[in-house]
């Protein structure tokens, strides 16, 4: 293999794009979960945005009948967006005004809430691990495979659901490994992977670890997530074959680690590809990696999503952990590995790429295909159709 210089791609493109699509009203979002770090994310995202505009906010008992600004511990910079501060939060019955919800649940309350509101019309954009795994709901990353949307057809007919329907984003630290695998796995075929991360605290939800236990140290344990990390990416990379996902195939280990990081899981991986290629064009494929004209046309899409650094000591989380806005995974020290082909760092914001900009994206593919229907609660006179 030969080496190569790598460099910065273009400067990514600012999260909310000016937006061609015609609409006479946004769609209007529900966030379940709406006080927790990813529901505080969306919270934030969704100011401004230009299809979708925030109406209803819910969480526990604890949060619930509330105004937002009082029930939320706010932990982004500035302030609680306006639009937000004075929504009332809402229990889980669902009966919120929305088109669509986000859902950032704890995943105790998760997998049976989310049914809930997908039998009741209203399509799920999740967060949560509850039903990334079913067989016919799509876990998506538009970049990688927009087409396992396809399944949402099947899902609809299984589970005798109408306009309702469940999506769900990955995993936060499978969700930057697989953005990378992509260019390499469409150029040369993944035979195996081995990954350890060095993941934030803030993965872990608030309050999360005890401060007592992360400072000044490394706990080489997190719950459920080395499973994680080796299934969800068979699905993701895997096909949708009319009727069933089929695995990827690949061999995958992975080992995870918690250490004293604010935002941004760090993954060290090494990479098995099935064709003999020269270092060279695996840095091509991964800066090269450009998507369709019609995700780049999403409001929070990246036209390139991997951002590679030449510098030696990079990526790191403080400084490059919100290369583009937080949506592009940063890829570092690409190098030959002894053990297997080649070996890279890369890092990606948990909350934004791993959570909320990821249920963003999704939300944002699924308006521009269609798949959303404006919803006439059961309040409003059913006569006066809501018209797009
Ligand atoms: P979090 O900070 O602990 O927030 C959990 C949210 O769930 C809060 O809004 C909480 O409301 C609500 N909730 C808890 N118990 C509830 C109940 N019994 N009924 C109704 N609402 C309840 O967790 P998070 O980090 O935001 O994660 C949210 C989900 O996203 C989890 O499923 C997590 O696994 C997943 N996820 C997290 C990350 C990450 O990097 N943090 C990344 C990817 C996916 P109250 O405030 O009222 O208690």
């Amino acid at each position: 293999m030969s080496s190569n210089t790598s460099h910065m791609n273009p400067s990514p493109n600012a999260l909310h794009k000016a937006s061609h699509k015609p609409l006479d009203r946004k769609w209007r979002a529900g966030v379940l979960g709406a006080t927790g770090l990813v529901g505080q994310r969306l919270v934030s995202l969704l100011a401004g945005h230009p299809w979708f505009e925030l109406t209803e906010v819910a969480a526990s008992e604890r949060s619930s009948g509330k105004r937002y600004a009082e029930a939320v511990r706010w932990h982004l910079e500035g302030s609680i967006p306006e639009n937000a501060r004075d929504l009332i939060v809402k229990g889980l019955e669902p009966v919120l005004q929305c088109d669509f919800v986000f859902s950032a649940l704890d995943s105790s309350v998760a997998g049976e809430a989310e049914e809930e509101f997908a039998r009741a019309g209203c399509p799920v954009l999740s967060n949560s691990k509850n039903h990334r795994m079913d067989s016919d709901v799509p876990l998506l990353i538009p970049e990688v495979n927009a087409s396992h949307l396809d399944a949402i057809a099947v899902q609809k007919r299984n589970r005798g659901y109408d306009s309702g329907f469940i999506v769900t984003n990955p995993n936060c630290s499978t969700a930057g490994l697989v953005l990378v695998l992509k260019p390499l796995a469409d150029a040369f075929g993944l035979e195996k992977i081995f990954v350890v991360t060095l993941q934030a605290v803030s993965g872990a939800g608030y309050p999360g670890v005890a401060t007592m236990d992360i400072q000044s140290n490394v706990i080489p344990f997190i719950s459920g997530e080395e499973e994680k990390m080796e299934s969800e990416p068979q699905k993701l990379l895997g096909k949708w074959d009319g009727s069933r996902f089929v695995d990827a195939g690949i061999g995958l280990s992975a080992h995870c680690n918690r250490v004293g990081v604010l935002d941004g899981h760090l993954e060290c991986v090494s990479i098995g590809l099935k064709k003999i290629v020269s270092l060279h064009e695996v840095q091509e494929a991964l800066r090269m990696f450009e998507v369709s004209e019609e995700l780049a046309a999403l409001p929070s899409a990246l036209r390139n999503p991997i951002v590679c650094m030449d510098e030696e000591n990079r990526p790191q989380p403080r400084r490059d952990v919100d290369a583009g806005n937080g949506m592009a995974a940063v890829v570092g020290r690409v190098r030959e590995c002894p053990l297997l082909d080649v070996k890279l760092t890369l890092l990606s914001h948990n909350l934004v790429r791993g959570a909320a900009g990821a249920a963003l994206l999704n939300a944002e593919l699924l308006a521009a295909r269609g798949f959303f229907k404006a919803r006439v609660e059961q309040n409003q006179n059913v006569a006066e159709e809501v018209r797009r």
